[in-house]
């Protein structure tokens, strides 16, 4: 896999609201797939490091001047604010790697797959949904690292996401992670025979 009829690797976003699931997906891609057949784009972000976050593994982490230098230069494919953090793509990472016919994974949230839609109409976009907004809740109360305040602004970001569904190739419900992985890979699967015929 990973090379299309053109020779161009596909570039495939993961978005969909905050609890719903993107990063412990990834995560659970990364540990399944090989970097042979998938790449992950790291993001760079302004937000403070969680435990046991690593730079370059998990973000790159940034101050928020650093961050400004690459808006400015454009070294970002797409950024976006986000409960008053900065995050984005380097672009240049994940041009090589399609250029080169590697399959590239973002895992970004709407505002950013948006921007990243209008440059590659013809990318994979896949929106992934909680099974429920009680669930949304509960998964982002979980990870025990957000106050009260911040909870409830990523609620509140959360539900205005969850209209952008429409604008999507894919839906997958992540009800159980090794389930939602599946269909990420069938999806893959299924993107790179389209492309065959082309
Ligand atoms: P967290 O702070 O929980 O790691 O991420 C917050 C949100 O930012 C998540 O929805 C995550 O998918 C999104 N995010 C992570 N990296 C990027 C990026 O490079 N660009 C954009 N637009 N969103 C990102």
């Amino acid at each position: 896999m990973g090379i299309d009829s053109k020779g161009k690797g596909l570039l495939i976003v993961l978005s969909g609201p905050s609890g719903a699931g993107k990063g412990t997906v990834c995560s659970a891609l990364r540990k399944r797939v090989s970097e042979t057949e998938l790449i992950y784009s790291v993001s760079a972000t302004t937000r403070q490091p969680r435990q046991g976050e690593v730079d370059g593994v998990n973000y790159f982490f940034k101050t928020r001047d650093e961050f400004e230098g690459m808006i400015d230069r454009g070294e970002l494919l797409e950024w976006a604010r986000y409960v008053d953090n900065y995050y984005g793509t380097p672009r240049r990472f994940v041009e090589e790697q399609l250029n080169q016919g590697r399959d590239v994974l973002l895992e970004i949230e709407v505002q950013g797959a948006k921007q990243v839609k209008e440059r590659f109409p013809e990318g994979v976009f896949i929106f992934l949904l909680p099974p429920s907004l009680d669930e949304l809740r509960s998964r982002i109360l979980e990870r025990g690292t957000e106050t009260e305040e911040t909870v409830k602004d990523r609620m509140n970001v959360a539900v205005d996401e969850l209209e952008q569904v429409y604008h999507y190739d894919y839906v997958v419900v992540n009800d159980r992670v090794e389930s939602a992985c599946g269909r990420v890979r069938s999806i893959l699967t299924a993107e790179h025979c389209k492309r065959e015929r082309l």
